[in-house]
């Protein structure tokens, strides 16, 4: 068993701590984030999040109404504003008006990322360019895009991101330890500092997995004395592997939030015995940010029903409870750049329709497949997640890489096969490859460029990250690359 401190009497200052934790969290609900949000960030976050909060629980057919209202405003908007929908609308007959349920959008065709990359300029609403937030993302299968997306439903994003992170014990000024991937090289700015010290958010790169890198994240995590911790599964599980194996552990249960890969059976266990039994998955994406998460009966994941319309897509008609089908998602509130129906490159099965002992009314995901990076190992034996090439690859604003895929052969080597994107330029590309270099600590890498990427030579899938375990055999060596 994992060493554990009970506090059974607890002492005189972590009782302090305890109290003038509560009272900032109080403040800063009440008084700092409003001030902040409204005056500094111009945002509605807070009065959408007093909505959702009162919605979750609310009857579904009541929720489900509005839920459809907004679904019909924003088609209305898209067909009559943005040329993309102006076409497609026409050219399938389509009325936003005659929308009578969700289950009516399968009437349109899916919007994939080709079409994104495609009709871009078409998608973007005329009446918000130059005012859309920007953003890129790797994707799942290792071909990254660009986006834009309203102010508005910025503030959408955050009151939902903070809602579901409410399941796992999460409130705004609450202290956080965000174990997390550095999507920057940059240093955050100044408002962005200050944002982060109001809040009392700590950010510790997770990405760096040797033992300096290690020690210093304890020494943040003690120093800090979290009440929450939000993180990378798998670098965090792995930290908590560390910490289990050393008996580091000198603190009570702390709640961990997981994002960005899914948290297997051994990843819980092992974050378990190192922060205590409160672990809550979470499944977003940066395009849609968070679009599922587990709330404390965890029975699957509650979808942010109130922002996004997820549909889960088997063969063109809607998946069965259970049943595996691609994730089809449309973003109720971004105006700025309509995405409906977007297929968002991963596969998740719906849960029935029992209700979650929580009460909550938002319908669940039981699992969501695949989101796994392999880890790679440095010459020290060190592990360096997989998912930094996802992370470094989101960061570019421009379409640097059509499609990225990395392997790590038996003796360490690491080739980076790329298929140049349409704004690719070498400046740029070396830099972020020379981050790359930072993370992989030495390992020998090299960069091989591709007309196209073919799926793996054993795996025969068309993994982003591949990690190879043992000799190849010569009968199945990769076709030469073309340079
Ligand atoms: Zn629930």
């Amino acid at each position: 068993m994992a060493p554990t401190v009970s506090f059974s009497t607890e002492s005189r200052a972590a009782r302090a701590r305890r109290q003038g934790d509560r009272a900032y969290t109080a403040l800063f609900e009440k008084v700092l984030w409003p001030t902040w949000d409204v005056a500094v960030r111009r945002r509605e976050t807070r009065r959408h999040l007093l909505e959702l909060e009162r919605s979750q629980w609310l009857d579904p057919e009541v929720r489900e109404r509005a839920e459809l209202r907004s679904l019909i405003d924003l088609l209305t908007y898209a067909g009559r504003e943005v040329p993309y929908y102006r076409e497609l609308f026409r050219a399938y007959r389509f009325e936003p008006r005659g929308v009578r349920s969700s289950a009516d959008l399968a009437a349109l065709p899916l919007l994939t990322r080709d079409i994104i990359r495609e009709r871009y300029d078409d998608l973007v609403d005329p009446n918000h360019r130059g005012t859309n937030l920007k953003k890129g993302t790797s994707g799942s299968t290792g071909n990254p895009l660009k986006f834009e997306y309203s102010p508005a439903s910025e503030a959408w994003r955050q009151a939902i991101k903070i809602r579901g992170y409410g399941w796992a014990g999460y409130r705004p000024g609450k202290k956080t330890f965000y174990y997390w991937a550095a999507v920057s090289s940059a240093p955050p700015s100044l408002k962005v500092r200050l944002d982060r010290a109001l809040r009392r958010e700590t950010f510790v790169d997770s990405m760096r997995q040797d033992e300096y890198s290690r020690r210093e994240a304890l020494e943040a995590l003690r120093r800090t004395r979290p009440e929450i911790i939000v993180c990378y599964t798998q670098s965090c599980a792995q930290f908590a592997r560390w910490i289990v194996d050393r008996g580091l552990r000198d603190w009570d249960d702390i709640p961990v939030i997981c994002g960005a890969e899914a948290v297997l059976l051994g990843d819980r266990a092992m974050l378990e015995r190192a922060f205590g039994p409160n672990i809550f998955e979470t499944y977003g994406s940066r395009e849609t940010m968070l679009i599922a998460a587990e709330c404390e009966a965890h029975a699957g994941m509650h979808l942010s029903e109130e922002n996004l319309c997820v549909e889960i897509v088997k063969d063109g008609r809607a998946a069965a409870p259970g049943e595996a089908g691609d994730v089809v998602v449309t973003d109720l509130h971004n105006y700025g750049m309509p995405m409906i129906r977007y297929l968002n490159g991963d596969v998740a099965r719906r849960a029935g329709s029992t209700p979650c002992p929580c009460g909550r009314s938002l319908a669940r995901l039981e699992q969501v497949d695949g989101r796994r990076a392999d880890t790679l190992t440095d010459r020290e034996g060190n592990t360096v997640p997989g998912i930094v090439f996802h992370v470094l690859f989101s960061d570019a604003r421009r379409e640097l890489v059509r499609q990225f895929q990395a392997v790590q052969n038996v003796r360490g080597e690491v080739t980076l096969k790329v298929v140049r994107g349409r704004d690719f330029a070498q400046d740029d590309f070396d830099r972020v490859a020379g981050r790359f270099s930072y993370y992989l600590r030495g390992l020998p890498f090299r960069i091989e460029f591709h007309d196209a990427i073919e799926p793996h030579h054993r795996s025969g899938k068309l993994q982003t990250i591949i990690v190879e375990r043992n000799p190849p055999a010569a009968a199945c060596a990769p076709a030469a690359a073309a340079r």
